[in-house]
């Protein structure tokens, strides 16, 4: 359905996969009356990418061929993260396999923006799962030794690689992780270079080790993913991308959304990503941990032409 105020997107959009019951109710009507339907009674296409959320910044890809995950993270156990205190350090990590082997069935690629519990720690299980090739830097891939994951999958990268894998391309950028306090410090800061670790036990083992954002190219349909609410400008500044992912938070980054928005062309469709309260379940609606209406207004005023995205809880969009 268009308003006259929609950006006319350049490829056709095939409308949004509704998943079951009033959650998906919620959803179509929470991302402002995109047709529910398809939008006309011809036999619908394949998609030629399907995006699904998983929470936090979990995002799976997929296609005839591939499957992509970032950041790939559904065990979720109770840290206190959106509470006043914050997450407790000593919170010991949990991996719940029979949850990620419900959620995450496949997997051919799994992009690490950085090393923070809810970001990698199912990554050594899945990997293991699934043969997946696995992109980070070398503290998260130490990390990720130090929990079992299979060394000959993982690819160390730092910024600047571009990789053709089938149907698609990766090319990653240098980051870094949104600051927090007066002191401007990045929260379980730190890197872990050199030898292996000895196995991360608590959610502050796992340092952030460098952040990484990713433009995932499937061909015609191209997505920007930082899992940070930061980003460096200049390295990204003459991407091009069908859709960008955006978050609340980034107080201490200027123009977070502005600048974001502006470095990557005002893409046509913005996605709302880690907006969610992560010690609530998966399996129901998203409970907002940050201001996601804020966001969405924010990214109206900054570009009025780009359509803003709020996928919910294990609910897909179809590019
Ligand atoms: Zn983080």
């Amino acid at each position: 359905m268009n308003t006259p105020n929609d950006p006319t997107p350049p490829i056709r959009r095939r409308g949004l996969l509704i998943g079951t019951g009033a959650t998906a109710l919620a959803a179509t009507a929470a991302v402002g009356g995109i047709a529910a339907a398809q939008e006309d009674d011809t036999q619908p296409e394949a998609p030629a990418v399907r995006l699904r959320w998983l929470g936090t910044n979990a995002w799976e890809f997929t296609t005839a061929n591939a499957t992509v995950l970032i950041d790939p993270w559904v065990s979720r156990f109770p840290t206190g993260a959106y509470t006043e205190e914050g997450a407790d350090p000593e919170t010991e990590i949990e991996v719940h396999e029979d949850v990620i082997d419900e959620h995450l069935p496949k997997a051919d690629t799994i992009l690490v923006t950085h090393g923070h519990w809810d970001h990698i720690a199912d990554v050594p299980y899945l990997a293991t799962r699934t043969g997946a090739t696995v992109l980070g830097t070398e503290t998260h891939l130490n990390l990720l030794r130090a929990m079992d994951a299979p060394e000959a999958q993982l690819s160390q990268v730092l910024g600047g690689e571009l990789y053709q894998f089938d149907g698609y391309t990766v090319e990653v950028f240098r980051s870094s992780h949104s600051a927090s306090g007066e002191h401007k410090r990045i929260l379980f800061g730190g890197t872990r270079p050199g030898e292996v670790p000895k196995r991360p036990k608590k959610i502050k083992d796992l340092v952030e080790g460098g952040s990484l954002t990713f433009m995932l190219d499937f061909g015609g349909v191209s997505f920007f993913n930082a899992g940070s609410a930061n980003f460096h400008e200049h390295e990204i500044a003459h991407l091009r991308p069908t859709a960008v992912f955006v978050q609340p938070g980034g107080g201490h980054t200027p123009g977070y959304v502005e600048r974001l928005l502006e470095a990557t062309g005002f893409p046509p469709y913005v996605i709302a990503t880690h907006w969610d309260d992560f010690d609530k379940p998966l399996t129901e609606p998203a409970v907002p941990g940050g201001d996601v209406e804020a966001l969405r207004e924010r990214v109206a005023a900054a570009s009025p032409d780009s359509e803003f995205l709020l996928i919910d809880h294990l609910e897909s969009h179809d590019f």
